[in-house]
């Protein structure tokens, strides 16, 4: 992974923040206060017109609030000079919002020239972005927004919301408009970056799957921005505060938070080996000891190659390589439960082989072991859960201890 010297996050305190639009007879945001740690992911979800994006853009101003106070790190930023507060609010919207008549590079450019940044420094800038967000540099600095895919565009507005190394990031529905593969790649690739950054990211959907994969917590927000309930994504699935946060979060909670645990953080399985390479007798002789019904045989790199079961025993005379059956899938350590429970279920004999970043054998999952983890996860969710967001206060005394970012969960 890339190192980044950047600057890290800052937390956030909303204090009654309220927005009247002229004219209407009700405020769309109605005195909201919430506390966001530094380097944290919170993800703001609720009904279209509950007033999430005002919300948001009250935090850069890009809509001035009619009452209430925003504080950054500490700092009152709600009556500084909004371009001052650019330098520390990076902005990424839907469809990237990105000037058509600007080159990808103008673009990415456009905070740091407005704060007045030199040219080398903005050059190099530049590159160092577009390679964070995975594009490469020497391809893409000179093309026009119409010349890239909508995932690329958007790749671009993020790397545009960077450039300044804001410590904040606000997202307002960035992945609303791009197919759903490519916006599960997008996220992912979110998850990545923020690993690296630790920057405070406030990110705005209205999807509720959206918001569990990538918050370490959620607001659910109800009309006029009124908060039902603000927590981890594990407490919002097991603990719902009521009827409106249940409509939200719908049908499968359980399944949803298989979504939220990695396989490298549950009890694995593990399978006896042998090597391919390994005489026949040795290879039965494990077997035998074994007291399972398979084995795994390895390939030269430690892979997973063949399963090797009693009823092949008959047939590895002189070639046990050629005996058993060839592994057809596996799931890496990173993978989700679910992404393993849908390889369980589709493998012919109900188990999948994990591996290690270089494809080496790790262990092994079945139907039971993704049962018995979940069955855990969910009792601890229940005796864990948070019933209530932590105060102001507790968000305060956090930033007097210096916390450089609660991290994300992995
Ligand atoms: P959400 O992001 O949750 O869909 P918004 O923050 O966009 O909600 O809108 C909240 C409410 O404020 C809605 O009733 C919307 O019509 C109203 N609203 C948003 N922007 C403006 C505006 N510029 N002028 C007047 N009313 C607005």
């Amino acid at each position: 992974m890339r190192e980044t010297s950047g600057t890290s996050g800052a937390s956030i305190e909303l204090e009654h923040l309220t927005k009247r639009y002229p004219g209407a007879p009700e405020p769309a945001v109605d005195s909201v206060s919430m506390g966001i740690k530094a380097g944290e992911t919170v993800v703001f979800v609720g009904p279209s017109g509950c007033g999430k994006s005002t919300t948001l853009k009250m935090i850069n101003r890009l809509t001035e609030p009619t009452g209430g106070r925003i504080r950054i790190n500490g700092e009152d930023v709600t009556d500084i000079d909004p371009v001052k507060l650019r330098r520390k609010v990076g902005y990424a919207i839907q469809s990237a919002g990105l000037f058509p008549h600007m080159t990808v590079a103008q673009n990415i450019a456009l905070v740091p020239r407005m704060i007045g940044w030199g040219k080398g420094r903005i050059g190099d800038r530049v590159e160092e972005l577009l390679d964070l967000v995975g594009l490469d540099p020497g391809e893409f600095h000179d093309c026009y927004p119409r010349q890239l895919s909508g995932g690329q565009q958007q790749r671009v507005g993020v790397a545009r919301a960077l450039a300044a190394d804001p410590p904040v990031l606000l997202m307002d529905e960035p992945f609303g408009a791009v197919d759903p593969i490519t916006r599960d790649h997008l996220q992912d690739e979110l998850i990545r970056l923020q690993r690296e950054l630790h920057k405070t990211i406030v990110f705005v959907t209205h999807d509720f799957d959206e918001a569990i994969k990538l918050g370490d917590r959620i607001a659910v927000l109800r009309e006029r921005s009124h908060i039902a309930q603000f927590d981890t994504p594990e407490a919002i699935l097991t603990n719902p505060a009521d009827d409106f946060v249940s409509g939200f979060v719908g049908a499968g909670a359980a399944l949803k938070r298989l979504n939220l645990t990695r396989v490298r953080d549950v009890k694995i399985a593990d399978c006896p080996t042998v090597t391919f390479e390994d005489p026949p007798r040795t290879i039965l002789a494990r077997l035998r000891g074994s007291g399972t019904n398979e084995i795994l045989l390895l390939d030269g790199r430690g892979r997973p190659y063949r399963w090797f079961s009693r009823a092949d025993m008959t047939r590895v005379k002189g070639a046990p390589a050629r005996a058993g059956t060839p592994v057809s899938g596996s799931v890496a350590g990173d993978a989700t439960l679910r992404d393993a429970l849908e390889a369980v279920l589709t493998d012919p004999a109900g188990r999948v082989a994990v591996t290690g970043r270089h494809g080496e054998y790790t262990g092994v999952v079945d139907m039971e072991t993704l049962m018995n983890s979940v069955r855990e996860l969910l009792e601890a969710d229940r005796l864990g859960a948070v019933e209530h967001p932590p105060a102001l206060e507790e968000i305060r005394a956090d930033r007097q201890e210096g916390a450089d970012g609660g991290g994300r969960k992995a």
